[in-house]
């Protein structure tokens, strides 16, 4: 195994909403690369039917999780696009690039600023200790609510091309996030074959990404293939803290 090589594997949407898969999933991960070795991005208040706070018992696993050496990501607050988009690209973005799920893509940065202020509380409270980050859900980010995690002093957030300080714009790595989209065997047969072909494209790759997601577990061919890329990655590559991307 290389030393400099790392794989940041993290499971998103962790939420009440979906303690049936991350039951799971989690194991799965684990078994692959090992306890506390992975992200979780953590969403407060999942659909608005999943608020943290509500389940005693969820914040207790989450506060488990991040206890054995799991980050902890805020990734939006409620994880679903309300805004109304004016602009075209945010338009095409919304309808095209994830299913209603941009949350953080057409948000005023006052309104996001308010978002990531109570859900990163939300969190910190739980876990006893600072998150890592945010991640925003589908991966979507405005120029406003980059602003807004600029001043709520975010210093690490990731798109599908790269993780960065939205704070300096300092990029802390580059390269395409290996993840996988279980909405239709479509969805499900080119995120097999995208993975496929990952574990080759990125065996030199100083760092990789793997990001599942809880619905991943509905699919046995799905998981199968994580397993085997999580396996693959882990060989050439040491799971890794995403802040060791920070230098220094
Ligand atoms: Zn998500």
């Amino acid at each position: 195994m290389s030393g400099r090589r790392r794989l940041l594997a993290s499971i998103h949407d962790v939420t009440p909403v979906h303690t049936a898969r991350l039951d799971r999933l989690v194991p799965l991960v684990e078994e692959a690369i090992g306890p506390g070795r992975f992200a979780l991005l953590v969403v407060p208040d999942f659909h608005k039917q999943g608020l943290l706070t509500a389940d005693p018992g969820f914040g207790r696993r989450l506060r488990g999780w991040s206890d054995a050496g799991c980050e902890m990501f805020l990734h939006g607050f409620t994880h679903l696009d309300e805004s109304r988009h004016d602009s075209s690209v945010a338009r095409w973005k919304a309808t095209r690039m994830t299913a209603g799920e941009g949350e953080f893509l057409g948000l005023s940065t006052h309104d996001a600023e308010t978002r990531i202020a109570e859900g990163r509380d939300m969190i910190e409270q739980l876990i006893g200790r600072s998150i890592a980050g945010f991640v925003a859900p589908a991966w979507l980010y405005s120029e406003d609510s980059i602003a807004a995690l600029a001043a709520q002093n975010i210093r690490m957030i990731e798109d599908h091309f790269r993780v960065w300080n939205p704070q300096t714009s300092a990029v802390l790595a580059r390269g395409p996030v290996v993840t996988y989209a279980s909405r239709s065997p479509v969805r499900i047969a080119s995120s097999i074959l995208w993975s496929r072909l990952a574990t080759m494209l990125l065996a030199r790759a100083q760092t990789v990404r793997l990001a599942v997601h809880p619905h991943d577990v509905d699919s046995p061919r799905l998981l199968a293939e994580i397993a085997r890329a999580l396996a693959a990655f882990a060989r050439s590559h040491r799971p890794s803290p995403y802040r060791d991307l920070v230098p220094g």
